[in-house]
């Protein structure tokens, strides 16, 4: 039996920080189905969990109360107004899908006028930075199937919070990948620790992000620290909530310290604020 139902856009939320009405009932994360949101798709009751994927990722499933819900990261690139469908496999093998409306989300631009020259990057450099784009994206879609046991996550470096998640850059007219993360402004050296409990699952120095650790939270929930100077911790390795893992730097293409943190939610990049107590 194959019932289809349709779910209209949600009202989208838009949050200015923590508002009072909503302190008293707030839940993590905060939803609206905007690119690089959250959409959150109530999939009924029922014994066992469903299975439930968009496209090609398997996508969270939580229970909030009595339901079964789903938590779908939409990812920065996708068009407002766009459908998302979203299937979910019951336990007794009964399948509905559902279709999510991609609403719009103003995200701020940034207009950086370069040498021409500056921009593009020398032979070896690209062949690095491919190498590792490809590596991290098989990273990326790391899906294990313990869901994790919060989603409230700590800020892990205390300090100013950028509001640049999904900012739009262009170079010299031309659109580059939108700002994928938080930057939080930190002094070098400043411990850097897991946002959540979880499991190391990559560490690396890349081009662009400098050393790198990417923890693995469960159910395609993963969160990424960028432009350290220390690695406090080895892959494979087990992390609580707060557990020390690195050190704020400036690796990487940057061009000061501070701490560049990724939340990563069925392969997409979702905004970190979603994830935590108002600033
Ligand atoms: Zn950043």
């Amino acid at each position: 039996m194959n019932r289809r139902r349709f779910l209209s856009s949600l009202p989208p939320l838009i949050f200015a920080g923590a508002g009072p009405a909503r302190a008293a009932t707030a839940r993590f994360p905060r939803t609206s189905s905007v690119p690089g949101g959250i959409a959150r798709v109530r999939l009924g009751a029922g014994g066992d969990a469903p299975r439930v994927r968009t496209g090609a990722d398997r996508v969270l499933v939580m229970r909030e109360g009595g339901d079964w819900v789903a938590l779908v990261g939409i990812a920065l690139a996708t068009q407002p107004g766009s459908k998302l469908s979203v299937e979910a496999e019951h336990a007794d093998g009964t399948v509905e899908r559902y279709e999510i409306v991609v609403a719009a989300k103003a995200y701020a631009s940034q207009h950086l006028k370069v040498r021409p020259g500056q921009v593009e990057l020398a032979p070896d450099d690209l062949a690095r930075y491919e190498r590792e784009r490809a590596h991290l994206a098989g990273v990326i879609k790391t899906y294990t199937e313990e869901p994790p046991s919060t989603l409230a996550m700590a800020q892990p470096v205390p300090g100013k919070r950028s509001s640049s998640f999904g900012l739009r850059r262009f170079f010299n007219g031309e659109a580059r990948s939108p700002h994928g993360g938080m930057d939080i402004a930190a002094a070098e050296g400043t411990p850097v620790v897991a946002a959540c409990a979880g499991r190391v699952i990559d560490i690396g120095d890349y081009f662009f992000s400098g050393r790198t650790i990417i923890i693995d939270h469960g159910a395609g929930l993963l969160s990424l620290y960028a432009h350290l100077s220390g690695v406090d911790t080895s892959v494979t390795q087990k992390v609580g909530a707060g557990a020390p893992i690195g050190k704020v730097g400036a690796t990487g293409r940057v061009t000061g310290p501070h701490l560049h943190f990724t939340v990563y939610l069925n392969t997409a990049a979702v905004d970190p604020a979603l994830f935590l107590p108002g600033p």
